[in-house]
């Protein structure tokens, strides 16, 4: 389980809509769109599923984190001499 976070539209920080929910069944939920009071802007964000993300709770960390492994494709390649 993990709190989905939304991108405050006006500050560019990520702000806990209150909302958890599992990372599968969350990518599995239909679009949806919600709103959300932002305590930096004092207003509310309305915002669409797509935009949302599941931030895990920190108690998870010890999972393994397959996304910081990089695979051989950012090989630089060494221009041509001219
Ligand atoms: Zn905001």
């Amino acid at each position: 389980m993990g709190m989905l976070m939304i991108k405050c539209p006006q500050t560019g920080r990520a702000i806990a809509t209150g909302i958890k929910s599992d990372r599968d069944s969350f990518l599995r939920s239909t679009v949806f769109f919600a709103r959300t009071p932002c305590p930096i802007c004092r207003t509310d964000h309305g915002w669409f599923a797509p935009e949302a993300w599941v931030q895990e709770s920190d108690a998870e960390s010890d999972a393994p984190n397959a996304s910081a492994r990089i695979s051989g494709a950012a090989r630089p390649q060494r221009a041509p001499r001219l």
